[in-house]
């Protein structure tokens, strides 16, 4: 069990370079406008999930494509802000992943992107899982974030699937809660399906058949909502990761999530892993 904790938390997906330009209303067309404020920071979602499980001191691996060298170039003339990025970075395939170490860890996160191919990496993870004890399997867990088509059949791929409000929305879904029952029959037999909701907190639901709710905790000033919903999600992975309950994961990741959009990037978060 001790060496079962020692183990990683696995996340495969993106990182980016993110250039936010904090602006006093959205700009319409054709009309100059100053910044308030511009900061470079790293993103991509699985790059997020890997900060946060860090600064919550879970052990942590990020798999995803890095380019190497000139990646973004930024000119802000006060009236327009030029980007320029590189946009054919390929996403990690089934054969990269075969060549990862897979006893290094207790838990892999896909961020759902090239879904096909993501399939067949859990499927490798599933042959590994196949003779190990229940105890020792490693887990997984899907984030489906985008409304695109192919990324629907990641649903039965998961024992932990997130569901993004977008998602549930492009479904009909008013609720995380309608939402929840409505996909649930998507996900394979044992499974736990979680669906947040910005302001209004975050909701799952197991084979019990209960929904578990958790409110938001809004901080006293909403001050950066970017990567909120990467944060939530690696606060839930951290307390089922170390043994906690769907309730407690829900409220933590709420509670993380919240106090992450009381601060610019993550500062704030490191003290939350003793909460
Ligand atoms: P994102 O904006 O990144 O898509 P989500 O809607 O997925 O965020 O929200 C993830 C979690 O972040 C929510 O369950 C909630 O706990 C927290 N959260 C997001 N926005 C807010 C907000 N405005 N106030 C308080 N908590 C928030």
């Amino acid at each position: 069990m001790e060496e079962y904790k020692k183990k990683k938390i696995l996340c495969v997906g993106l990182v980016c370079l993110d250039i936010i330009n904090v602006v006093e209303k959205y700009p319409e067309e054709d009309t100059d406008s100053r910044c308030l404020s511009q900061r470079w920071q790293r993103g991509g979602n699985a790059s997020n999930s890997c900060t946060v499980l860090s600064l919550l001191g879970a052990p942590c691996a990020f798999m995803g494509s890095l380019s190497s060298g000139y990646v973004a170039d930024n000119i802000n003339t006060g009236s327009r802000t030029i980007l320029h990025m590189n946009r054919n970075l390929p996403d990690v395939n089934a054969e990269d992943f075969s060549k990862v170490d897979l006893h290094q860890f207790k838990w892999i996160h896909w961020e759902g992107r090239n879904a096909a191919q993501q399939v067949q990496m859990i499927q490798q993870v599933e042959l590994f899982n196949r003779p190990l004890p229940p105890q020792e399997r490693i887990m997984l867990s899907v984030e489906i974030e985008k409304t695109r088509e192919p990324l629907y059949q990641l649903f039965p791929h998961g024992d932990l699937v997130f569901v993004s409000k977008d998602v549930a929305r492009h479904f009909g879904f008013q609720s995380a809660g309608a939402a929840l029952k409505g996909l649930y029959s998507r996900v394979k037999q044992g499974a736990v399906l979680v669906c947040a909701w910005a302001e209004e907190g975050a909701d799952a639901l197991g084979p019990d058949g209960v929904v578990l709710h958790s409110g938001a905790f809004p901080p006293e000033t909403l001050v950066d909502t970017l990567g909120a919903g990467d944060t939530f999600n690696s606060a839930v992975i951290y307390t089922l990761s170390n043994g906690g309950s769907l309730q407690d994961a829900l409220t933590f990741g709420c509670r993380v999530a919240g106090r992450k959009c009381g601060f610019h990037g993550y500062d704030g978060i490191a003290e939350m892993s003793a909460l």
